[in-house]
């Protein structure tokens, strides 16, 4: 599910051109994961009076995942869900104003930047926090749906410590289905590659780093008919050779899915410079984006480490920048 609406193009820039309500406020952020919140965190005990809209999806990606266990700081874990709750409490504690309402869409081709929530109003800012994040993306299975948080995920980092010993499967061909694959098998009894195509199209360490790690198998040209499990959670997948025809079953307790990430900054294209995946290009060493006064910060922009306490580090990074930004211009 994308965390904010996508629009085309024209799309924006019409809605961004309507006779809306106008509200002007001195930082905008987009997003309520953990860059989102940080950041706010950051801008309202520098006085910034933040305004943040959550999106569509409250508390951002770490509430499709189950215990967090890496994040420094919760000894014992801690639910995605309790984190993002206490991450907005403090947010809120220190005068952020929390508001729920999607960025439909954007004019940012002068300042003050417009920023139409929900096709309803428009925000005019000085500083924008862009926080909105990436969507893994799933193959659109029922079973994969029914089994979200009880085997099925698209985060071996997060969640591969659960499955300590069991087997395993991975989907996926690409760089982050082989980092996830070693990942894995340093683990896992075992480590399924499930794999479409006759080959992988990782890069070429990646390949010999998952062909030299004897406890992964990769199971070229076929791909995943249906997940199978009971109450307690998944303990199988239903495999179609492409080739033959024929199903096959294996018994795994963990489904991961490492079939690329959306990035969601479809309603900035216009303006903001991306990569070819629509990742935020930001300067290096800072949330700087193109435009002045316009950071980004998180999983939108990070392509990479895609990690929570990362994507608060870059959350840090951009609340800071954007006071420095509006202190120097006196706004
Ligand atoms: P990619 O788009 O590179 O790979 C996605 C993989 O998933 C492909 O093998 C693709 O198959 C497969 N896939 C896509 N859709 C489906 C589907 N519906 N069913 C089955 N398989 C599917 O994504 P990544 O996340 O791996 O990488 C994104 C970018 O990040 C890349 O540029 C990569 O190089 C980079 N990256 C770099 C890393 C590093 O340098 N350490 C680590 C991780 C990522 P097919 O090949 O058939 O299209």
């Amino acid at each position: 599910m994308a965390i904010f609406k996508s629009l085309s193009t024209d799309d924006a820039k019409e809605s961004a051109g309507k006779e809306l309500p106008v509200e002007n406020v001195r930082v905008l952020i987009l997003g309520s994961g953990p860059a989102g919140y940080t950041a706010a965190i950051y801008a309202a005990r520098a006085n910034l009076k933040p305004v943040l809209y959550e999106g569509i999806q409250p508390g951002g990606q770490l509430t499709t995942t189950t215990e967090i266990e890496n994040f420094p700081g919760y000894p014992e874990g801690i639910t995605g869900t309790e984190m993002m709750e206490d991450l907005k409490k403090q947010a809120m504690r220190f005068g952020t104003d929390v508001r729920f309402g999607i960025a439909t869409s954007t004019d940012l081709s002068k300042q003050p930047y417009r920023v139409v929530i929900d096709d309803e109003k428009v925000i005019e800012t000085d500083a924008l926090i862009i926080a909105t994040g990436a969507t893994a993306k799933y193959l659109g299975l029922e079973s994969e749906e029914k089994f979200k948080g009880m085997g099925v995920s698209a985060c071996a980092t997060c969640d591969g410590f659960f499955y300590r010993g069991k087997d395993v499967a991975v989907v996926g061909g690409g760089d982050t289905a082989c980092e996830e694959a070693t990942y894995l098998a340093g683990l896992c009894n075992k480590v399924y590659m499930i794999v479409r195509k006759p080959f992988l199209r990782a890069s070429k360490a990646m390949q010999d780093r998952v062909f030299n790690t004897p406890n992964i198998t990769v199971m070229f040209e076929h791909v995943t008919k249906e997940i199978v499990g009971d109450q307690s959670g998944v303990n199988g997948v239903i495999l179609t050779n492409t080739k033959t025809g024929e199903d096959v079953k294996i018994d795994i307790s963990g489904f991961f899915l490492a079939i690329g990430h959306h990035p969601n900054s479809d309603i900035f294209k216009p303006w903001i410079e991306t990569d070819e995946v629509g990742y935020i290009k930001t300067i290096p060493g800072s949330t700087k984006t193109n435009l002045p006064g316009v950071f980004a910060c998180g999983d939108v922009q990070d392509p990479h480490y895609r990690q929570a306490i990362t994507a608060a580090g870059s959350g840090c990074m951009a609340a800071i920048d954007a006071e420095r930004y509006l202190g120097e211009r006196n706004f």
